[in-house]
């Protein structure tokens, strides 16, 4: 199977299912390069049937890989990690062409994997559970166990990166995975599975059910799969979330976002201008760490002015990549159009984009600012998800806040400034789960875990680092009392 997209070649993204290659139930359709609009891959949908047949093979192959010690485990997250690096090239290639990222964002992605395959094949040497005597004669100690069958349900805008929050710490701690994938962007998957098994993994460990809503449902239904995790939109991470644990399951599904930069007067400027440039304009604006409201306080203007002189310079398909379909293209035009309507300022259209031709039927919008957004405007409050800009001017640090804790999601919020007191101020009043200082896109290193809050995040803890351990599996708590040997002659 050839995963590089020449434009001939269709792609059959089919389910893996015990370490095999197996057609899904269903065609749903074809996955169009946001680059050129040709398709380059068909997409399926998983029925109950399926799901049901995957997880009794996934239930049966845990029990051996939830007994191997950790050693082993790490042994082939570490293989898995320099397989990630051996293949970088052919794997940014497909991200790129299947959601039209350029390819050194592609990359970028994989690297966060690489580091969390890092945290995850290095768990024996910090996961250290303690063991304690508490009373005479009396330890106790904790245990971390598996749960079992658990599942992810992934979105389509990081289709390597976001698995790869999940995998690596799901399988070390000794579960078998069951892997929805984006139906936008399937062909990712097939890539990481035969990378596993190649470093492996055994069959069983890893499948992967294609599909869309329906295949979610029926995978939070499913009474042996004991965990769902899910990265995507908010009303749908909400639904799963409602859903699963109505099953009586452990969920923790993350949504979307409506990320804040507040910018302050006496901001650095390059630092400035570079970080609020590249936060909502890298990965076309498709990333939930995106900021896509910079609150000006006082007069920003000289740095806002630099922000607009940098974007008019962007080229498609050079400086900035595609939107990932032409329905997400169309949302994003007529908000631009609506946001001027309800008397926005145009400071630079990104809507008039030149291609060479081979382009031409791509979904391309190049960086868009809109400024003197209304703050109650569609704008300035709904998640729009692509390369727009929509700046509030406002009164003072005060105002800005009181704008970015009234917006029910709550996954980052960043400021620009050189007073210290301001950095720790935001930091303090800050309704989100991830602070960045002079940071446009603060996404934590690991161990600290990636997660919001709000809106953003539904169930407790965080998807990676410790947050991951703790969702991925259980801590059993053990006391021993043992008698003094008073006889010990069975010993001789
Ligand atoms: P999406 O919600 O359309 O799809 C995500 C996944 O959910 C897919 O696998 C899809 O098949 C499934 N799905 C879609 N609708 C569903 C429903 N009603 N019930 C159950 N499952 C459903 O999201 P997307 O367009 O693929 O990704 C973009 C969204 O994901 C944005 O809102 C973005 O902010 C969010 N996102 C959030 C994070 C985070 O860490 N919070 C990270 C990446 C993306």
């Amino acid at each position: 199977m050839s995963y590089l997209s020449s434009s001939e070649k269709i792609i059959e993204c089919f389910n893996f299912i015990g370490g095999k290659w197996t057609s899904p139930d269903e065609k749903m359709g074809s996955v169009l390069c946001p680059f050129t609009g040709k398709a380059i891959a068909n997409t399926y949908r998983s029925y109950p049937k399926t799901i049901e047949n995957a997880v009794k093979i996934a239930k049966q192959a845990q029990l051996d890989w939830g007994q191997q010690s950790l050693r082993e485990r790490a042994q082939i997250m570490a293989k898995f990690q320099k397989w990630l690096q051996d293949n970088s090239n052919s794997l940014s290639q497909t991200i790129s062409n299947e959601c039209g990222k350029l390819p050194q964002e592609a990359r970028d992605g994989l690297m966060k994997g690489i580091e969390i395959l890092e945290f995850a094949a290095s768990m024996q040497n910090h996961d250290t559970m303690t063991k304690m005597l508490v009373s005479k004669g009396i330890h106790c100690e904790f245990r971390r166990e598996p749960l079992g069958v658990v599942a992810g349900i992934t979105p389509s805008n990081f289709p390597a990166m976001v698995p790869l929050w999940m995998l690596p710490i799901a399988l070390m701690v000794g579960n078998s995975f069951i892997w929805k994938p984006s139906e936008k962007t399937p062909m990712t998957s097939l890539l990481i599975c035969n990378g596993f098994k190649e470093c492996g993994l055994p069959d069983g460990i890893l499948n992967v059910i294609q599909g869309d809503k329906i295949t979610v449902e029926s995978i939070c239904d499913h009474p042996d799969i004991q965990a769902v995790a899910f990265v995507g939109s908010t009303p749908a991470a909400k639904s799963v979330y409602t859903r699963a644990t109505a099953q009586g399951k452990r969920a923790l599904t993350l949504g979307g976002a409506k990320n804040h930069i507040i910018l302050m007067p006496d901001a650095q400027l390059e630092l400035a201008s570079d970080g609020i440039l590249a936060s909502f304009s890298g990965c076309a604006g498709q990333r939930c760490m995106a900021a896509s409201v910079l609150l000006a306080v006082g007069d920003c203007d000289h740095i806002i002015e630099d922000i607009v002189t940098k974007a008019q310079k962007f080229q498609a398909g050079k400086d900035i990549g595609a939107v990932i379909t032409k329905q997400s293209l169309e949302r994003l035009q007529s908000a631009i159009e609506k946001s001027v309507h309800e008397g926005a300022k145009l400071s630079v259209d990104g809507r008039y984009v030149k291609v060479p031709d081979e382009l031409s039927q791509g979904n391309w919008l190049n960086p868009t600012i809109l400024d003197n957004v209304n703050e109650n405007s569609f704008a300035a409050t709904e998640e729009l998800f692509g390369p727009i800009l929509s700046i509030v001017r406002c009164k003072n640090l005060d105002h800005a806040m009181k704008i970015e804790n009234e917006n029910p999601y709550g996954n980052a919020a960043s400021v620009f400034t050189t007073r210290g007191d301001v950095a720790e101020y935001v930091t303090l009043k800050a309704k989100s789960g991830m602070i960045g200082i002079n940071v446009g896109i603060p996404v934590p290193r690991e161990p600290f875990s990636f997660g919001g809050i709000n809106q953003s995040k539904f169930g407790h803890g965080d998807i990676t680092g410790n947050g991951g351990i703790e969702f991925w599996s259980n801590r059993k708590k053990v006391t021993t009392k043992w008698t003094q040997i008073t006889n010990q002659n069975w010993m001789s």
